[in-house]
């Protein structure tokens, strides 16, 4: 039996022709560009002006890239002002898309750059022909705007992403800077020939390449840990009022119950808006939900630092307060009801005044879950309400 002999050839790096490098990474850059727009619908409503944005500088950093891949073939002129004013506008679009992102208005300079740049740019192929002025102009402009991004992501992604806001920053530090590296170095050394086309030269052209595919990457990144974090949020948050919802609250609650065994203690507050029925018949479901969020910012600025208010459903909200024992309970209590009854809800041609009624119940060791002291809590804010209401009752024993 006769074997076939192996026939591998390995590629030889340095048989790599630019041209294959420029239309491979312009097809990746493509269909990666392909992804973010299958996956528009799925973005969040606010990233997907960005989203469009993106797409649009892909497919023209994309298009620049076949441009560059044909630049021996196609004549100086057109393909150099063509393929350069494409790249210019892909980092423009890349960098108002990030801006975008982070809800920032549209940076105009940002386009007032990339015109100035083709007016060099033509003028350098035409009337003084240089080819330093054009590299300086078109890698001096890109890098403005990659920094430029890098800097918007940097500022506004670490209030809000993690990773991936890191790794745009990153990205985008590290291409700007090699292109940017490209434009400053470039009065000091010769033109790059065919045989000699300087480091710098390979790597602004590598960079230039792989931006868009990296850069889109990222992009996609941002854009799914936004949702990520923001579903996160939403699940722990009430969307009227953006306070902490029951989930949060029983949540925090089951986490001081367990510090309780270690000896500390943790007091509820319960309370229910008084009247809140007639608010809403004598002045419509609107002025109710204003009423709502009224409480919120009260009770919000009330336990600010030291305790967690939340609503726990309807008109009704809970404090969690860990570690306090049922005199500062009882005091955070009496301060939130003064609170409310001395700040009426304003509002344009009214003035309401809204009280509530306040349950106040610590949460004992022996309490094997929350809910026996919440029923507590529940029980003397009956009483409140029976007693006259706009006041504040204690757990029985
Ligand atoms: P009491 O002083 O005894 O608490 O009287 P009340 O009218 O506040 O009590 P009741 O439980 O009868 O009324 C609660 C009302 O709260 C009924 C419901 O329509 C209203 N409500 C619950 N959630 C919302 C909301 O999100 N927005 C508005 N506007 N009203 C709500
Ligand atoms: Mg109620
Ligand atoms: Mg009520």
């Amino acid at each position: 039996m006769t074997m076939r002999p192996l026939n591998l050839t390995l590629m030889n790096l340095s048989d790599l022709d630019p041209q294959s490098i420029y239309l491979t990474l312009a097809m990746l850059a493509l269909l990666t560009g392909g992804v973010l727009g299958l996956m528009h619908r799925g973005l969040m409503a606010d990233v997907q002006p960005a989203a469009v944005l993106w797409r649009i500088g892909t497919l023209l950093l994309a298009f620049a890239a076949v441009f560059f891949a044909f630049r021996g073939e196609l004549p100086q002129t057109p393909s150099v002002l063509v393929g350069n004013t494409l790249a210019m506008l892909g980092t423009a679009l890349y960098a108002h898309a990030l801006r975008r992102f982070f809800g920032g208005n549209t940076a105009a300079w940002l386009y007032g750059l990339v015109a100035l740049g083709v007016v060099v740019l033509a003028l350098s192929l035409t009337v003084f022909p240089l080819y330093r002025a054009r590299v300086i102009v078109a890698s001096g402009i890109m890098a403005t705007h990659m920094i430029a991004a890098a800097y918007w992501v940097y500022r506004d992604g670490q209030r809000e992403l993690e990773i991936s806001g890191r790794m745009m920053t990153g990205v985008l530090l590290f291409c700007g800077g090699i292109v940017g590296a490209r434009a400053i170095s470039a009065p000091f050394l010769p033109p790059p020939t065919h045989d000699n086309p300087g480091l710098i030269n390979v790597l602004g052209g590598m960079v230039g390449a792989i931006f868009p595919v990296v850069c889109t990457t990222a992009f996609l990144m941002m854009a799914t840990e936004r949702s990520r974090i923001r579903l996160l949020r939403a699940a722990v948050t009430d969307e009227l009022t953006g306070l902490p919802n029951r989930r949060a609250l029983t949540a925090e609650a089951k986490r001081g119950l367990a510090q309780i065994q270690g000896g500390t203690q943790l007091g509820l507050i319960l309370l229910d808006i008084d009247h809140f029925k007639s608010i809403n018949d004598t002045h419509g479901h609107d002025i109710g939900d204003k009423a709502l969020l009224h409480i919120a910012g009260l009770l919000r600025q009330g336990v600010q630092g030291i305790a967690m208010a939340g609503r726990f459903g309807g008109e009704e909200f809970l404090v969690v307060l860990p570690g306090a024992n049922l005199d500062t309970t009882i005091a955070m209590a009496e301060s939130l009801c003064a609170a409310l009854r001395a700040t009426p809800l304003n509002l344009p041609d009214l003035s309401l005044p809204i009280t509530a009624s306040f349950g106040v119940s610590m949460v004992r060791a022996n309490d094997d879950a929350i809910d026996r002291a919440l029923a507590r809590a529940d029980a003397a804010l009956y009483r409140a309400k029976s007693s006259g209401r706009n006041r504040v009752a204690v757990q029985a024993d």
